[in-house]
């Protein structure tokens, strides 16, 4: 314990935060393999290493390191691990940029050791930044994705659910990034609002209507509503293309809409979704019009070789010389984007790898999982049931987990790796037997690499132990804390896999958090100049006022605003607790038994109060409700502790005689309490605090199990506070400095009370409580005139009339006569002209009256 006189007045936020971040050690944090205790698995988010850690992370591994600290407080043995995510797009496009290359341009290797490189770089940069957040991360449970020992755990998943069917290749249309040059998958196309143009063009004499001329190449059918009388007939007739000349049939379809256009659609290979719809359906022909570039192609005829862009113009041109263009109308549409470049997709038709999505299995597995909130598993459903398509998963790129198979160049059939050699690149390595079926020693290398949901899908198989084979021991977790932005991707992916690899849920909760906006209420973004790093606000107020703000800003799910007000108020508040601990410190070391028992009455009442932080602040934190737990101890610290119970019992703090010590020993346990209840959320406050109070680290403590029931000290308590409160009232209202003598004072209740004397105390005066009520003498001691009754009335008189009534018995100063005689003359008391003053009297003494509800309180000032 040191002396309070060494703590110092100001809390130096960088310097405790960081002393702690250097005394802690992160063995402390590990999930122990050989515990007894019941255990808590965190499927923690692994971040794609951008090399900044934002604030939107922040506020999502917030709300992990307030579940984390609490369970280990709870006794649980805590698994927080952390992963990175590290393949995909994003760093090669940074990898090209920085070097001035194309992925082509240098060997595949090469390429991915510089992917490599720079994603190490930014681990280290962002880890820098989580510890400076004061995060209980197991570091112990890390894993990297494009590491051997993580990615042949996602070859291993691979080529598990291929053997079992749930994986296969095929000749599909996909969604296709000509920028990026890859597939994607549904979940990354985003859809934007453009402004197009609708042309109107003679097709063999049928009005067509089309945004995408230059998929005329591609064009197969034409397609009308089986209703619509101005096609009837027309059905298994065929059509030649204007322009290109070949033949396509007539086709009825009631997904036609006769009333766009002219009721007449095409249908290309591909223009969008239901293009492949009508293509199934009718089993068209396939015509690929646009290659893996976005560059047109023989089919296109003269126009192979342009961008499709430039192809557009030509053939609207082209139309418009032979007379076929009719009209032209602008058209607001929306448009699928790739995710990463925001190039407009295309729908492409090519040979991929596919998960099967079996939308039923995935639902029922969604439901065996507590969704925090409730309304989040609404999106996942949503999303699922709208999944026409397998799931693509096979990527044209290079910074990726390798698809681990080969072909044989003699019979072309696949040969898979065994597990034991695991991880394979198959470009670079051979199979270790010749070809099964017909001895070939050729083998072709599968080049597409796998989506980096791939990888990122197995995360919670990978913390739970799994080898790659059986289900994993440790399987399922307990907790999978996310965003709501990538509900239909890594939470909606993983159910999937853990559906398929372990047979079951991969979770017993998901924990949403919502997103970060700016001060602006609007998406942090570059171009609005709102980002606000965690960095920033660390350097200016420290890491646990960032924290509150992350824990109180808003319920979990929702998206929370950032604002400095907040940051500002959490860092205030911590230097209220700073004071208030630093006036305890300076009475416990008074020397008072810290272990007396607690017998006065507003002591008692503190330890009710604590005790009923104590348990809105557990059922808050059970429920993930941070928020709510914050709010809780905020009230307790700031109302009941410093307003109310100091102020009350600090006369007896500062005195030297009995009672002393059971207000010593209530604050103790009050601040060993609530060192407790900040730990999760403000860590190094807690720590800094409780070490101080007791030498040892509250991090290692349990959470508070202190229940304190005490009826009577409740009722009399709360008696007391008002009692107290309303006094200072009266005093502030009559001018009188707070610690000025306020005289006697009695205080009626309805029970006897026992205060040991705090409420004269904390009044300086005289104060005494007794039972019923007081015997009030009414007296009447003096007059107020109402001069703008008497001025008119009585004129000259006036002066003459308000002597003869000061000279009135009391009892005609209440019910006044008709007149009264001035100078000699009856003169009428004018209606309203004056009012007797009324004072009250006890025993003969004079005293102001409060009444507080059931409460009387009698103010004596002749002292
Ligand atoms: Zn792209
Ligand atoms: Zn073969």
């Amino acid at each position: 314990m040191s002396p309070s006189h060494q703590l110092p007045k100001n809390y130096d936020i960088e310097e405790v935060e960081r002393r702690w971040q250097d005394t802690w050690r992160d063995e402390e944090n590990y999930f122990d393999p050989d515990s007894t205790k019941p255990r808590f698995i965190i499927d923690t988010p692994p971040p794609y290493p951008t090399g900044n850690f934002h604030i939107g992370n922040a506020l999502n591994w917030f709300y992990i390191d307030f579940v984390a600290r609490y369970k280990r407080m709870r006794g649980f043995n805590v698994m927080f691990p952390q992963g990175w995510d590290c393949h995909g797009l994003p760093t090669e496009v940074k990898v090209e940029e920085t070097y001035g290359i194309t992925k082509n341009d240098v060997p595949r290797e090469r390429f991915r050791e510089m992917c490599r490189d720079l994603t190490l770089g930014n681990i280290e940069k962002m880890r820098a930044t989580m510890r400076r957040l004061g995060f209980s991360t197991d570091w112990s449970h890390e894993y990297v994705t494009m590491l051997p020992e993580y990615y042949k755990k996602t070859q291993a998943s691979f080529l598990q659910m291929l053997k079992a069917g749930d994986i296969y290749q095929s000749e599909h249309p996909v969604n296709f990034c000509t920028r990026c040059e890859t597939a994607i998958a549904f979940a990354e196309v985003n859809y934007a609002p453009r402004t197009t143009t609708l042309n109107y063009f003679d097709f063999d004499g049928v009005e067509i209507a089309t945004t995408r001329p230059e998929l005329l190449a591609a064009c197969v059918a034409v397609a009308v509503h089986p209703g619509d009388e101005r096609y009837r007939g027309m059905k298994g007739a065929t059509l030649a293309v204007p322009i290109f000349g070949h033949r396509v049939p007539v086709i009825e379809d009631v997904a036609v809409d006769p009333e766009f256009g002219s009721g007449a659609v095409m249908i290309c290979t591909f223009g969008d979704k239901t293009d492949v719809y009508w293509w199934k359906q009718h089993s068209l022909d396939l015509r690929k019009a646009i290659d893996r570039q976005g560059v047109m192609t023989a089919v296109a005829g003269r126009y192979a070789g342009m961008s499709s862009d430039a192809c557009r113009k030509a053939i609207l041109e082209d139309m418009e010389e032979a007379g076929i263009l009719k009209r032209r109308e602008e058209l607001e549409q929306r448009v699928g984007t790739c995710w990463r470049c925001k190039t407009p997709i295309e729908i492409l038709s090519e040979r991929q790898w596919f998960v099967r999505v079996h939308q039923k299995e995935i639902l029922e597995a969604a439901k065996e999982i507590t969704w925090l909130p409730e309304h989040m598993f609404t999106r996942l459903e949503n999303w699922t049931e709208s999944m026409e398509w397998d799931w693509c998963i096979s990527r044209q790129r290079i910074f990726a987990t390798p698809i681990p198979v080969w072909f044989c160049d003699a019979c072309g059939d696949m040969i898979l790796p065994a597990m034991e050699d695991l991880p394979v690149d198959p470009t670079a390595d051979m199979p270790k037997a010749p070809c099964p079926r017909c001895g070939g020693t050729r083998f072709t290398g599968e080049k597409d690499v796998l989506d980096t949901w791939m990888d990122s899908s197995i995360s919670v198989l990978h913390v739970t132990g799994w080898d790659g084979s059986s289900r994993p021991p440790l399987f399922p977790a307990q907790l999978r804390p996310q965003g709501h932005d990538i509900i239909r991707t890594w939470a909606f992916y993983t159910i999937l896999r853990s559906k398929a690899l372990a047979g079951s849920h991969p979770w017993e909760q998901i924990l949403i958090n919502g997103m970060v906006l700016g001060d602006d209420g609007f998406k942090m973004s570059k171009s609005r100049n709102n980002i606000i790093s965690p960095e920033e606000v660390v350097g200016k107020y420290g890491a646990d006022a960032l924290r509150q703000w992350g824990a109180g800003g808003a319920a979990i799910g929702s998206d929370i605003m950032f604002n400095w007000n907040d940051v500002v108020a959490a860092s205030r508040f911590q230097t209220k607790l700073w004071n208030i601990f630093r006036f305890v410190m300076g009475h416990l070391e008074r020397g008072a038994d810290p272990a007396a028992p607690v017998t006065e009455l507003i002591d008692r009442w503190l330890l009710v109060r604590l005790s009923d932080t104590v348990a809105e602040a557990t059922a808050a934190m059970e429920g993930y409700q941070f928020d709510r737990a914050l709010k809780a101890v905020r009230e307790f610290a700031w109302n009941t502790l410093a307003d109310d119970y100091i102020e009350i019992a600090k006369g007896r703090l500062y005195a030297e005689e009995g009672g002393r010590a059971s207000a010593a020993s209530a604050l103790r346990t009050t601040m060993d309490v609530l060192c407790r209840l900040l730990a999760p959320i403000i860590p190094h406050f807690a720590e800094e605090c409780y070490h101080i109070l007791t030498g040892g680290s509250v991090h290692k403590e349990a959470w508070p199990d202190f229940t304190y029931a005490d009826d009577e000290a409740r009722r009399h308590g709360d008696l007391l506070v008002k009692t107290v409160a309303e006094l200072r009232r009266y005093k502030h209202d009559k001018g009188m400095a707070l610690n000025a003598p306020l005289g006697h004072v009695t205080i009626y209740a309805p029970e006897p009370v026992d205060d040991t004397g705090d409420a004269g105390r904390a009044l300086a005066a005289d104060a005494h409580w007794r039972t019923g009520t007081p015997r009030l003498d009414e007296v009447t001691d003096g007059v107020d005139f109402n001069m703008a009754v008497i001025g008119p009335a009585l004129r000259k008189q006036a002066r003459g009339f308000m002597e003869a009534v000061r000279a009135l018995p009391p009892d005609l100063l209440k019910n006044p006569p008709v007149a009264v005689t001035v100078d000699g003359e009856e003169v009428f008391v004018p209606p309203g002209s004056f009012t007797p003053k009324i004072a009250y009297q006890v025993a003969g003494e004079e005293v102001d009256v409060l009444t507080l509800g059931d409460v009387v309180v009698t103010i004596g000032h002749s002292s």
